[in-house]
């Protein structure tokens, strides 16, 4: 005889925690979990192999650890004949079968699955219940409170409230060390001798499930782009704590002054790769600050670095976090620069010869990972300067990047790095030329092209393509006070030789969007 479920848990793959508020009452004799892996989430964009098989095999070890735990799981795998494909479709033919009371989920991360699950309650006639991320350290009642009254609200401001608040690295009001910011002494480059020997993220080998998920995955997307043959990411809380502490004792204590660098062959440096975990709720950001800080007090890492790490995770991630709930849906559809291109196809094969370009894509078609100087400052520039449509921008980083789920994403990408909201996320846009890349990386030495010229063969496209990109927006960005300089400069050259370099920019633009991709 089948037993009368109370109430259905449905879990995401980005929602792998049972101490999520979603398992709160949770009685193993009453309730039911379910869980399904459905070609909607797998297709809505071209992905990355290593990307799919995150999700899969994460999940599937969750389902396993709840199953250990006496927890009646209703898992559909993705080949399994019966699936429906769809969360709205799955989750009902799930929840047909066990006949629940009520549905509840954790907030999801993605608004359009939000529609969809509460779209599957109507069809259902069942109540929904969404319960809060507590895997945030400000929910989004906390974010709309700090936002209120604002005239506009920026990062910094923020930062120092939500740090504040939690009682971080402060010293009763005032922060530790004196300071809010060590910018001053963070963002150094390797020079010339380059990184030196920085220990490298510990690596997880797939063990059955994660290998069977690979194999799952080569089978159903042999065109998908990217690799799945390296991959070695945590898929279990306990292999997100073995990278946590990986991270903490080896590269923490380089963070913050290399925060900026970037260098030929060094994927991660002293970055702490630890995105996809936080993501998927197999860690919790408290207890990744709290080890940051712990090092710290230990005398085991600088303030600088300790700083630079907690702003990440205390500032960044949850402020775009907030400006995603509070501004969504009409958010993904900003496009406050009118750019109107497509994504070049580079950006998913790296077979261009931009030496920066190719060895950043180099790293996502191997790792599905580019850390934040290569995502903002070569990858996202690119597509900036060019005028790629930002909600592509956005699509082309859910497709190729492991970490990428909705909430996060798309400020980074459509906000931060392609200034399509008109400066809520970031005051002026990220936009520099060859130089700067020259400056914090060793890439332009292997380069064919001169990151100092504007004009001729061995032009830099990133130079050309910046000096297009302010004469183009001169008139939105003359009176920001951020852009005072760039604008100047951009004035005293002379309008001969800008028209020349704007001849050569739409050259550049039309090569480089004449293939796009798929
Ligand atoms: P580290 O550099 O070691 O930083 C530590 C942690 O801080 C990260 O794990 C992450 O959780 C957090 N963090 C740092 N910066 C940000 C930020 N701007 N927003 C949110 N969290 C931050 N991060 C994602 O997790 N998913 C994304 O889809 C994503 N898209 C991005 C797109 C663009 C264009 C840019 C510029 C940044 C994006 N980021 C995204 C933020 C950041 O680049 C990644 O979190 C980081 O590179 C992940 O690598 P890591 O764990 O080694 O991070
Ligand atoms: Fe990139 Fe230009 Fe430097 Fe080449 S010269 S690596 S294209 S910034």
């Amino acid at each position: 005889m089948t037993r009368s479920i109370r109430n259905l848990v449905i879990v995401l793959g980005d929602q792998l925690d049972a101490g999520s508020a979603a398992f709160d009452g949770f009685d193993p004799a009453q309730d039911a979990v379910a869980m399904a892996e459905v070609r909607e989430e797998t297709d809505y964009v071209p992905q990355h192999k290593a990307r799919i098989v995150l999700f899969l095999a994460a999940m599937r070890h969750f389902r396993d650890d709840l199953c250990g735990k006496g927890i009646d799981v209703r898992y559909t795998a993705l080949d399994d004949p019966a699936n429906r494909g769809s969360h709205r479709a799955e989750f009902a033919r799930l929840a047909r079968q066990a006949k629940p009371e009520r549905l509840i989920v954790c907030e999801p991360g993605d608004w359009r699955v939000l529609e969809n699950l509460r779209a599957l309650a109507d069809d259902l006639s069942l109540p929904l219940d969404v319960v809060p991320d507590r895997h945030f350290l400000c929910s989004t009642d906390d974010f709309a409170a700090f936002a209120e009254g604002r005239r506009g609200f920026v990062m910094e401001t923020f930062y120092r409230w939500n740090r504040g608040r939690l009682g971080l690295l402060m010293d009763g009001r005032d922060p530790v060390g004196g300071r809010w910011n060590f910018d001053t002494e963070n963002r150094k480059s390797f020079g010339r001798d380059g990184p030196g020997h920085i220990k490298a993220p510990r690596r997880f080998t797939p063990d059955d499930t994660t290998a069977e998920v690979v194999r799952l995955v080569d089978r159903l997307f042999p065109d998908a782009p990217g690799r799945s043959d390296l991959f070695d990411l945590p898929v279990t809380r306990a292999q997100a704590l073995a990278a946590l502490r990986d991270f903490v004792e080896h590269r923490l204590e380089g963070f913050g002054r290399y925060q900026d660098a970037m260098a030929t062959g060094h994927p991660y440096l002293y970055h702490a790769r630890l995105s996809t975990a936080l993501n998927l709720h197999l860690i919790h950001p408290r207890e990744v600050v709290d080890a940051a800080i712990a090092a710290y007090e230990a005398g085991g890492a600088p303030i600088e670095s300790v700083e630079g790490f907690v702003r990440q995770i205390v500032g960044w991630r949850e402020f775009v976090r907030g400006v995603y709930w509070r501004e969504m849906p009409s958010y993904a559809e900003r496009n406050a620069l009118s750019a109107d291109l497509p994504m070049p196809r580079f950006m998913w094969t790296g077979e261009t010869d931009m030496n920066c370009a190719r060895q950043s894509v180099g790293q996502l078609v191997d790792h599905a990972y580019a850390h934040h100087i290569q995502r903002l400052m070569v990858l996202g520039l690119h597509a900036l300067l060019l005028g790629v449509r930002p909600l592509d921008v956005h699509r082309w980083h859910i497709s190729m990047y492991a970490d990428a789920v909705d909430w996060v994403s798309l400020p980074n990408t459509l906000g931060m790095s392609q200034h399509a909201d008109g400066g809520l996320v970031g005051t002026k846009p990220y936009c520099a030329s060859g130089a700067y890349i020259s400056r914090m990386s060793d890439y332009c030495r292997g380069c064919r092209f001169d990151p100092r010229k504007a004009e001729g063969e061995d032009a830099c496209p990133f130079t050309t393509l910046y000096w297009d990109f302010l004469a183009r927006h001169r008139g939105r960005f003359h009176d920001n006070q951020r852009m005072t300089m760039q604008i100047r400069n951009l004035d005293r050259r002379d309008g001969g030789e800008v028209a020349a370099i704007r001849r050569r920019a739409d050259a550049l633009k039309s090569d480089f969007t004449k293939e796009s991709y798929p």
